[in-house]
């Protein structure tokens, strides 16, 4: 028997046995039959012409084909199929061939399947190489960023934080000369209000660092009550209604579906979270501008969209203004406000809004198809919040029982300011 002779015989229960093995699935088996058929040929071609190296152009497909995630589980290494093909071999040699003929084969095969193994083991440590250096290339430019935005932070901070203390610092010198001087009472009142607002300004910054901290830490805790999102957004509304009419502004708040219905929620961090958003929208729309509340009722949720016809986000950075510290644009053109067009902060409001919003089981994210601040195409964002009839504490859940008929608050009214 000649070994061609051999080859064919062992050749349809070789492919079949190996499909079966090593392939789950109609599918993948479909696929899998080709490629086996197209190994065997190349074994008959290296068994034929003596050269081992017919195989290296398939194997190197092989390797390559191995996807990200497949890299990543350490699945599928090439070695181990080969492994298993080879004992395949062994098996369906013995089963189908005469002794001796088994044996002449076997031997035949034998420098093709070491040379398969010695190239493929070398295959996939070159690829598992450049594995991981993409890996480490990713893990390098992640720290070179967190490394950017921190200095950027303690220049943001710093800003933030000098201003109001030169403000307290030049009040306090003016209460003392004007109190050598004999300054009315009504002076000394101007200039106690500039230490209060210096001081306020000073607060929020601080609070603002502690939340993100327990945000960071996975330490917020939510005290959740009753809550209905119109009165929310009212009650917003009435605290930024001066400054929009100071910048010649419109908002809308739209009475939508559902707004009107009771949901548990911690009012106080809720509150917190969309102010950040009322007070960009503000900012980042120029006088003149329009910001929208709207929103729809989905089956376990709300959706929430604050829209604005300001200057827009670029689209890369849709994930990185949610970060910490996650201004873009020039940190050297900031200017400290709240309610300023353009006025920034340090960069800690929406990572706060985000991490106040997850915490309840919601999510949030930025819809604009870029930056212009000639064009302003405006930004949405979205806030998805679960609805919750009842809260987490067993005994406020008892003690809101009562009320569960009338779990919706009085008529709402819609508003343009
Ligand atoms: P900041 O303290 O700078 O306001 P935030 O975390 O609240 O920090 O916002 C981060 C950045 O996201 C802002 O500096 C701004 O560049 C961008 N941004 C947020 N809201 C808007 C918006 N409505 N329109 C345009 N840009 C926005």
């Amino acid at each position: 028997m000649t070994i061609d002779d051999a080859l064919n015989t062992i050749h349809r229960p070789w492919v079949s046995r190996n499909t079966l093995t090593l392939a789950q699935g109609e599918e993948l088996r479909k696929n899998f039959e080709e490629l086996l058929e197209q190994f065997f040929d190349r074994i008959a071609q290296s068994v034929h012409s003596g050269n081992p190296a017919n195989m290296d152009d398939l194997l190197r497909e092989w390797v390559m084909a191995r996807t990200q995630s497949d890299l990543e589980a350490h699945r599928t290494s090439l070695p181990s199929i080969l492994n298993h093909m080879h004992l395949v071999t062994y098996q369906v040699a013995r089963e189908n061939l005469p002794g001796p003929g088994a044996l002449a084969l076997l031997e035949a095969l034998m420098p093709v399947f070491s040379h398969c193994f010695e190239y493929a083991a070398h295959l996939e440590i070159e690829e598992n190489i450049r594995h991981i250096s993409r890996q480490l290339e990713h893990a390098n430019k992640n720290l070179q960023r967190l490394d950017k935005s921190k200095s950027d932070f303690i220049a943001i901070a710093a800003h933030e934080l000098k201003t109001p203390l030169t403000l307290i610092e030049g009040y306090s010198s003016m209460i003392r000369d004007s109190s050598q001087l004999g300054s009315d009472r009504n002076n000394i009142e101007v200039l106690l209000n500039g230490i209060e607002n210096g001081a306020n300004r000073l607060r929020h910054i601080i609070d603002d660092m502690i939340d993100v901290s327990l945000i960071d830490n996975n330490l917020l805790s939510l005290n959740f009550q009753p809550l209905w999102l119109n009165r929310l957004f009212f009650v917003l509304r009435d605290e930024f209604i001066d400054v929009i009419e100071d910048r010649s502004m419109r908002l809308e708040v739209v009475d939508f579906p559902g707004c009107d219905e009771m949901t548990f929620g911690d009012n106080e961090r809720l509150y917190q979270a969309f102010r950040n958003l009322f007070s960009n929208a503000i900012k980042f729309t120029p006088d003149g501008g329009k910001i929208t509340v709207d929103g729809r009722k989905l089956p376990g949720f709300f959706e929430i969209t604050l829209s604005d016809t300001g200057i827009g986000i670029d689209p890369r950075d849709h994930s990185v203004i949610f970060e910490k510290f996650g201004r873009v644009g020039n940190t050297s053109l900031h200017s400290s406000g709240k309610t300023k067009f353009k006025g920034g902060g340090p960069g800690l409001g929406l990572s706060i809004t985000r991490g106040i919003i997850e915490a309840h089981g919601g999510s949030i994210w930025v819809e604009s198809s870029g930056y212009n601040e000639m064009m302003c195409p405006g930004s949405t964002f979205h806030v998805l919040l679960p609805i919750r009839s009842t809260p987490h504490d067993p005994k406020l859940a008892k003690l809101f029982a009562l009320d569960v008929d009338q779990s919706t608050a009085p008529p709402s009214e819609s508003a343009e300011a």
